[in-house]
């Protein structure tokens, strides 16, 4: 089932969850049993990220260094097939412009049509570790509204290689990322919702947002959405914090605030187990205010943990 018809169709609010695939090299065991906690609230759908090949400098034997591509976490789509077939749940994958030429992304997209996946969430990605600015393939996407295109596209039967005149068309639904708080790059609010509803307009049927710890923030965005003429319904997506880390990391990177009444709450606590929490808490509080004012779904950026996001379902839904 398509997740706009889940939106659409659904009388009750539900949760839904984001997973990381496995690191290379590491059994999906680990992943499902990570699910297993997660599967008794009913989430009508599971997202999972995609994450594009590394470059990195190997120090050899001999002192030189060699210049290795890797991908730490590659799968994505067999991961999302598989945990389909075990859990019977709709699932996301993520696909990303970075690193991929728009034929591989096709290629990517059939696979995941013959699989009977019907649900993308269609991304840009972002510049790999050590450059700075993000630079398309060749033959890439430079922006993730050109991918939607290409999805849109071949919902209606259209292909890259126009010589395939009778080619069936999908039936993708398509999903797209909103920044509460901006995206690091756009100059300012009102342009990035502008890029925004460029991906709308391309064929994204809803958005799903990143991270944000305050609500107020969310709430002005999508009020700030509608005026610009964004119909289709916004995902707002929560993490719990659970470690002094996430204090440091979590800003930097995903460019966003940790609003002042939290870090208070954050400062109160002696160790890590407070911290957690802490955390649990105000995610809960955020859950229960989202709804409070009419979210009919939330997303939760699980990273693996099932423990602390179990404990704010149990409160909220
Ligand atoms: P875009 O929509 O292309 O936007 C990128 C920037 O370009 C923005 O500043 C925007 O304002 C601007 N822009 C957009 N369109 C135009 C245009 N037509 N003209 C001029 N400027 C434009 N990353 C991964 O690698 N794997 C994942 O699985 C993954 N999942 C994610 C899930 C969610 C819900 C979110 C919010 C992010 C996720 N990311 C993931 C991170 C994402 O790839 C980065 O945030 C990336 O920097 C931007 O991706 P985007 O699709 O929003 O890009």
């Amino acid at each position: 089932m398509k997740i706009i018809d889940i939106l659409n169709s659904k009388t009750r609010p539900f949760p839904s969850f984001e997973l990381v695939p496995p690191l290379k090299g590491s059994d999906i065991n680990k992943l499902y049993k990570s699910i297993e906690p997660l599967m008794e609230f009913k989430p009508p759908f599971l997202n999972i990220t995609y994450h594009r090949d590394e470059v990195e400098f190997r120090q050899k034997g001999d002192g030189t260094f060699e210049k290795v591509t890797v991908n730490k976490r590659p799968g994505s789509v067999a991961i999302a097939a598989a945990i389909m077939k075990r859990f019977q749940v709709e699932v996301v994958p993520h696909l990303i412009c970075g690193g991929a030429s728009k034929y591989k992304l096709e290629n990517d997209l059939i696979d995941l049509n013959f699989l009977d996946i019907q649900n993308v969430v269609a991304l840009r990605g972002d510049a790999i570790p050590g450059q700075k600015y993000f630079s398309p393939e060749p033959d890439g996407h430079k922006y993730s509204c050109q991918l939607v295109e290409q999805i849109h596209n071949m919902n209606r039967g259209k292909y890259l290689d126009e010589t395939l005149t009778d080619a069936i068309a999908t039936n993708f639904c398509i999903g797209v990322a909103g920044y509460p708080e901006k995206h690091y790059e756009a100059p300012n609010p009102e342009m990035d919702i502008a890029h925004l509803k460029k991906k709308v307009e391309a064929g994204a049927d809803y958005i799903v947002t990143q991270m944000f710890f305050d609500n107020q923030r969310f709430f002005r965005f999508v009020e700030k959405c509608r005026e610009a003429g964004i119909t289709v319904p916004i995902i707002p997506g929560l993490k719990p914090i659970s470690t002094q880390t996430h204090i440091e990391l979590l800003p930097r990177a995903f460019s966003i605030d940790l609003p002042e009444e939290l870090m208070k709450e954050v400062r109160k606590c002696k160790n890590n187990e407070a911290i957690y929490q802490a955390g649990i808490e105000w995610c809960t509080m955020q859950s229960k205010e989202l709804l409070a004012q009419g979210a009919s779904a939330i997303h939760y950026y699980t990273m693996g943990k099932a423990d602390n996001i179990r404990k704010i379902l149990t409160a909220v839904f």
